[in-house]
């Protein structure tokens, strides 16, 4: 098998995880994207040794598209499992990420698998399966704070546990970065000061603020030999926002702090 990817934990939630996965319960992982939710997953199925299948969710996402769909091969017509059916049968962990994104029907689809039943209903076929023992639903979601992004209904957001992810203290996205990219701890330490420097600029009305991701970028060309400052500009400011003000405001700022 391979390496159990590299995961910081930053609160309870390893435990929690290995509760909810043991009592069955779905888990949702609430907060910004970049704040290492898939990491934790992937981590989470290798420490549970457990199959993991991640389905990244949008707006054309259905619930065909995650139970099942026939083919037409020749002159016959096949059933093809769909990803959310193979995990029932399995007893794999399934990560819906963004799942808010999805249409409503995939919700619905959902339903008897959260609760108590622990079933699918595959109306195509008109079949229910029951989830093999180990099955779990996994599901992601970036709370609507900010425009253009979807709710998910408290009465759904009540089938499972979950947990908020956020920005790790200072010592712990330091050493994320150092881990993850092999970067001096003096200049991980200079891209997360930027990252909380402007974490903290809510006046900008940045729709995403600097992710651990976007802090990871930058180490990794910074690393590669990109010059710092540069790596900054084009890891961190320009996914930011393409307001030229904004960018040019950030810049110097960045500047003076790297
Ligand atoms: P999300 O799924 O929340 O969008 P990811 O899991 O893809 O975010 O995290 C983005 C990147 O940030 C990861 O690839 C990893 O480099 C880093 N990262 C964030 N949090 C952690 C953490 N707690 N431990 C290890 N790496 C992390």
């Amino acid at each position: 098998m391979s390496n159990t990817p590299y995961y910081h934990q930053v609160g309870k939630e390893i435990e929690v995880f290995e509760h909810a996965y043991k009592n069955k319960i779905p888990f949702l992982l609430k907060g910004p994207t970049g704040t290492g939710k898939s990491r934790f997953i992937e981590f989470m199925s290798h420490k549970l040794d457990k199959k993991l299948i991640t389905i990244a969710c949008h707006e054309e996402t259905s619930a065909t598209d995650l139970i099942g769909r026939y083919i037409i091969k020749g002159t016959e017509t096949l059933w093809i499992d769909g990803p959310l059916t193979k995990a029932v049968k399995e007893g794999a962990i399934i990560y819906l990420d963004e799942i808010a994104e999805a249409r409503p029907d995939v919700i619905v689809a959902i339903h008897s698998l959260t609760d108590h039943r622990r079933e699918l209903y595959i109306d195509k076929l008109g079949e229910t399966i029951k989830a093999h023992n180990d099955f779990m639903l996994v599901a992601s979601f970036n709370p609507g704070y900010q425009k253009g992004f979807k709710e998910l209904k408290p009465s759904t957001k009540q089938r499972f546990v979950a947990m908020s992810f956020s920005y790790p203290d200072e010592k712990i996205e330091t050493e994320i970065l150092v881990n993850e990219t092999n970067i001096d701890k003096a200049i991980a330490k200079k891209l997360v000061n930027i990252g909380n420097k402007i974490r903290n600029l809510t006046e900008l009305g940045l729709t995403e603020t600097a992710s651990t991701r976007l802090l990871v970028d930058a180490a990794k060309l910074i690393h590669s030999g990109l010059p710092k400052r540069l790596s900054v500009e084009v890891a961190i400011v320009e996914p930011l926002t393409d307001d030229l003000e904004i960018i040019n405001a950030l810049r110097d700022l960045c500047n003076l702090m790297i």
